[in-house]
């Protein structure tokens, strides 16, 4: 599980897309938006602000239900609204609905993650300019701060415990997913190879039947022929020959006359 969870991790934010909606909640199922505003992000504002967004509540078993809007469209929205100074209710309707991007950014605010958020870019801002990223910890010595910067720059997880935990059981149930899924391809490929190698022998000769009282036969065929109708019969040799002598059809397309020598 240990060795796993790097990767899983790499894979989740390794994708331009992989926000933790997209990942785990129902952003997946919708069309993908497409950029077209000056305060779009570009993909690399993207990836630099995607670790930063908090662990959604009902991933962390706070209740609420998975989000179903891409994370990335709803920080669009969010700067387009700012930017252009529009009403909630004015915003353009290829951003997801209004009132789910205002209920994403209230639940932002009101659990203070607006600020946590600002705090974390300003902090990738300061190491990105080579300054100390807690504006107040002058005691830090320069070793640990080198440290630190090496750790934060490849640290794209959340900062706590709890969200570790939680993210961690989330890899796992995504994990038992994937290898749910990958199970069941594999068991259906091969109950399908096993359904080639085991497919009945094709009968050496068919006899198609008509509709109606008896179902009468009403042409005979090899038992290859790819012309013959959905009802029919597997016939032995003699029968097929029998039935061409008592005047049933032989098919044009796989000569079952010619094939048993009873041309006239
Ligand atoms: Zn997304
Ligand atoms: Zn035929």
């Amino acid at each position: 599980m240990n060795e796993v969870l790097p990767q899983l991790n790499e894979l989740l934010f390794s994708s331009v897309e992989g926000c933790l909606a997209h990942v785990y909640g129902n952003a997946a199922d919708r069309p993908e938006r497409q950029r077209r505003y000056p305060t779009d992000m570009t993909d690399a504002e993207w990836a630099e602000v995607r670790p930063l967004l908090p662990v959604p509540g009902w991933m962390r078993g706070r209740g609420g239900r998975p989000e179903g809007y891409c994370h990335r469209a709803l920080l669009d929205a969010i700067r387009y609204l700012v930017d252009n100074g529009v009403k909630w209710r004015a915003m353009p309707a290829d951003f997801p609905p209004w009132d789910r991007t205002y209920a994403f950014f209230r639940r932002w605010r009101d659990h203070a993650l607006v600020r946590e958020f600002h705090d974390r870019l300003r902090a990738r801002v300061r190491e990105r300019l080579g300054r100390d990223a807690q504006p107040t910890a002058g005691v830090i010595d320069s070793q640990s701060v080198k440290g630190s910067r090496i750790g934060n720059m490849f640290d794209d997880l959340p900062p706590d415990l709890a969200r570790l935990l939680t993210l961690r059981v989330w890899h796992a149930m995504w994990l038992q997913r994937i290898d749910t899924k990958i199970a069941a391809l594999q068991k259906r490929d091969a109950e399908q190879e096993q359904g080639r190698t085991n497919r009945p022998q094709e009968p050496d000769w068919i006899v198609e039947l008509g509709i109606g009282n008896g179902r009468p036969p009403i042409e005979v065929h090899a038992g290859n022929c790819y012309a013959a109708g959905k009802r029919r019969r597997p016939v032995p040799r003699d029968e097929a020959r029998r039935l061409l002598t008592s005047g049933v059809r032989a098919c044009t397309h796989c000569k079952p006359d010619a094939q048993l020598r009873i041309l006239d």
